[in-house]
């Protein structure tokens, strides 16, 4: 029998099932939904308003971000998927590279009936079973994930920059094809939710519920960062995802955790941080897109 990512959990937390294999996963038949919300609300500031003098209008204050950060410490993640859809509607969408925490996210923001776009990055360097994943979520969701994609194809990179970018410059090879389609992305949309972990990293150790960023230095243009699974433990996202039969990876079950492109990803053993597979050989840890963009603590945005 395979073995479980559960391997690396502690022994008294349940297993998920692993996947089926071949055919329509029994769990395909879909999630039972609250009914959907309302149309999604008017979105205030951002893209979607005039800009006054060049710049735009305050999607969020500093001011109201930390008090939300303290009023959601200890509520439940649907509190905080219900106030970004409130505030936001359809221009909070999900980013997800399908780790445990974006499935439990998905999830929560179903059976709510928050009906957020979802979109993931697609490197064009993913495993197959990524991609596999990808289709199988958006069979038992029922809805259209929207890949973004790199300008260059993996080969048009390689006549650029030569062969295997990753192995030389694996910040140049991200850039190009994580962060750059990302800021794209993130142009059309005033809320960026996405499943950041505290747990993770220490890189990721002091992750807020509501953070935001700046977009654009000139105009002002500026995102919300929503991360509702910061304090989610990996036990309690794997007893989720068992519960709920949802969809996942099964590089899991062979010892993978953090799961990115093939040529910088590696399994881990007992111990190391999630996310200590990734980019073995370099000091890196981050892709880039949690990092690139600057913070935003005590002003408008
Ligand atoms: Fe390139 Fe590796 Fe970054 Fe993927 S994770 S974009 S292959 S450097």
């Amino acid at each position: 029998m395979t073995s479980l990512p559960m391997n690396r959990v502690e022994a008294s937390s349940p297993r998920p099932s692993p996947p089926q294999s071949g055919g329509k996963p029994p769990h395909s038949i879909g999630v039972e939904t609250s009914s959907p919300r309302s149309s999604p609300p008017q979105v205030c500031g951002g893209e979607g308003e005039e800009a006054q003098d060049g710049q735009h209008p305050p999607l969020l204050t500093g001011r109201e971000a930390a008090g939300l950060n303290q009023r959601f410490a200890g509520r439940p993640t649907p509190d905080v998927l219900a106030w970004a859809w409130e505030r936001f509607g359809s221009r909070a969408a999900i980013g997800t590279s399908f780790q445990g925490a974006g499935l439990v996210m998905m999830h929560l923001a179903k059976i709510a009936g928050l009906a957020f776009p979802v979109f993931t990055l697609d490197t064009g360097l993913l495993f197959p079973e990524t991609l596999a994943l990808k289709r199988r979520l958006e069979d038992f969701y029922g809805l259209k994930i929207e890949a973004i994609e790199p300008d260059l194809t993996v080969e048009e990179q390689a006549d650029v920059h030569g062969a295997e970018l990753w192995k030389r410059e694996p910040d140049l090879c991200c850039t190009a094809r994580k962060v750059l389609p990302l800021r794209g992305k993130l142009e059309e949309l005033a809320c960026w939710l996405t499943g950041l972990r505290r747990q993770q990293s220490q890189a990721r150790a002091e992750v807020q519920i509501v953070e935001l960023y700046q977009l654009d230095e000139e105009t002002g243009r500026g995102i919300v960062k929503v991360n509702p699974m910061a304090h989610w433990s990996r036990e309690e996202i794997w007893s989720h995802i068992q519960k709920h039969k949802i969809p996942y990876n099964p590089l899991h079950d062979q010892g993978y955790r953090s799961i990115g492109c093939m040529p910088c990803t590696r399994r881990i053993t007992e111990g190391q941080d999630e996310r200590a597979g990734r980019w073995i050989g370099f000091k890196k840890v981050e892709c880039g897109i949690h990092t690139f963009l600057p913070k935003k603590v005590d002003f408008q945005i």
